[in-house]
């Protein structure tokens, strides 16, 4: 379950801590910034005042107890993520829209992504550049190695007395090297990656 955790950042200043934890699956921008409005409400160092939510949608309603009828409320109004959990760790402030992005791209192509984002880096991370890249999975490196010469018949070109003597080691590593293929490993599984 991918989740972040907001402080109010007036509390945080003023040595109180005030945050939620935020569940991210299946919400979209505007449900998180409602659950952080909400918590920012609670704050014991308001530094504005927002529109009161219980009466915003009912501008007659003269009497509404949370605001006394004025239509506002005290409000902390700065916010930042201290703790991210199952997700990608997007700093203090990300955009909502990106980091429930990466939710959705984690769910979607689950250990793969995560591997691709350690490769390219999660700023350039995109799901079109992932499917280009993509270049398979395997156990080892080697395994995946010895399967992607399988697969492009490399192996099959050498004569059979001779395929013994053909060293997988050295091909991956001259791979490596030459900057074709990144690695990289992710719950026990090695994701390959094409760089061009
Ligand atoms: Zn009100």
């Amino acid at each position: 379950m991918a989740r972040i955790y907001v402080a109010s950042l007036s509390d945080y200043n003023a040595g109180h801590l005030l945050g939620k934890w935020i569940d991210l699956d299946g919400k979209d921008a505007d449900d998180v910034q409602d659950e952080i409005a909400a918590m920012l409400r609670t704050s014991k160092h308001p530094n504005v005042r927002v529109r009161c939510p219980d009466c915003e949608h009912d501008r007659d309603s003269q009497w509404c107890i949370p605001c006394g009828g004025y239509g506002t409320v005290p409000s902390a109004e700065e916010w930042a993520i201290h703790d991210y959990d199952d997700c990608p760790d997007m700093g203090e402030n990300p955009s909502l829209e990106a980091l429930l992005e990466q939710v959705r791209l984690i769910e979607e192509h689950g250990d793969a992504w995560e591997a691709y984002t350690e490769c390219v880096g999660i700023k350039y991370a995109t799901e079109s550049g992932f499917e280009d890249a993509r270049a398979g999975e395997a156990d080892s490196e080697l395994e995946w190695c010895e399967q992607f010469l399988d697969d492009c018949g490399t192996l099959s070109k050498i004569p059979e007395n001779l395929r013994l003597y053909f060293d997988t080691e050295r091909y991956l590593r001259d791979m490596k090297y030459g900057g074709d293929v990144s690695f990289e490993e992710v719950n026990g599984t090695v994701y390959a990656f094409w760089n061009h």
